[in-house]
């Protein structure tokens, strides 16, 4: 068994770690290591929620700039975070981990419906659920929804797989002085512009004592370690 402090989590995958090195679309390599991740973790008796994006897909913000309509943008972008769920779940199954994907916007040939208590019951039965279309809002971010499911589901933590290896007090692919956080509060966070998640993401975690571990996703072990509560990269915490 596992020695960790969560007994439920949620795990936050980016669209862009989807797409591998490429702006867009699916690595299959990608998708297949988070999968073998997410496995390995379910296996130690972790429940484990997923939140997946969809920048590698499409971001309304983005599109809006373009003159697209803001709110309709923002639901192709929901849109984009199914491709990712689906792609995921499909990769999970294929190693034998039963799944289910629950969407906030009603899709029922391709998956249920987001129900929180039927989420938290296939958790109890040791599947994942992966949790897809964001908050089904426009205006908001997969890292707000994971914030809002983990709250809303009880998970104790809010694990964000990125790119880097925790949380920088600047840039440190441009700055090599950057320094890393190894914890941090969540006024700290915000009043610095700390990149961790969107500030309505971050502001609901404070509100709710919701922990948030930013750790490289990619790193061999990393989703593991996170998943167990090891110590890994920076936990934003009361
Ligand atoms: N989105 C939205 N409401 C939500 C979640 C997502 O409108 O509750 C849209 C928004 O356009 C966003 C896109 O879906 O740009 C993809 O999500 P996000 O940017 O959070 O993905 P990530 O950065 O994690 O890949």
């Amino acid at each position: 068994m596992h020695d960790s402090s969560w007994g439920r989590v949620v795990l936050k995958l980016s669209g862009e770690a989807f797409a591998g090195g490429e702006q867009q679309g699916i690595d299959p390599g990608v998708v297949q290591y988070v999968a073998e991740a997410v496995a390995a973790a379910v296996s130690e008796g972790i429940e484990v929620a997923v939140v997946v994006g969809g920048g590698n897909m499409f971001r309304g913000a983005a599109m809006a700039e373009h003159g697209m309509e803001r709110g309709r943008a923002d639901y192709m972008g929901m849109l984009g975070t199914v491709i990712n769920c689906l792609a995921l779940q499909d990769f999970l199954e294929r190693l034998g981990v039963e799944t289910r994907v629950q969407t906030a916007i009603h899709m029922s040939q391709v998956a249920e419906a987001y129900i929180p208590r039927r989420a938290v019951r296939h958790l109890e039965k040791g599947r994942v659920v992966i949790f897809g279309a964001g908050l089904g809002a426009p205006f908001f971010s997969t890292d707000t929804t994971a914030a809002q499911r983990a709250l809303e589901i009880g998970a104790q933590a809010v694990l964000k797989g990125t790119q880097v290896d925790g949380v920088y007090d600047s840039d440190p692919h441009r700055n090599p002085n950057a320094v890393r956080f190894d914890r941090l509060d969540y006024n700290e966070v915000l009043t610095r512009g700390l990149k961790v998640m969107d500030a309505t993401a971050v502001s609901l975690c404070m509100d709710n004592g919701l922990p948030i571990v930013v750790f490289d996703l990619m790193g061999e072990g990393n989703i593991v370690r996170a998943v167990r509560g090891e110590k890994i990269g920076t936990i934003v915490c009361p």
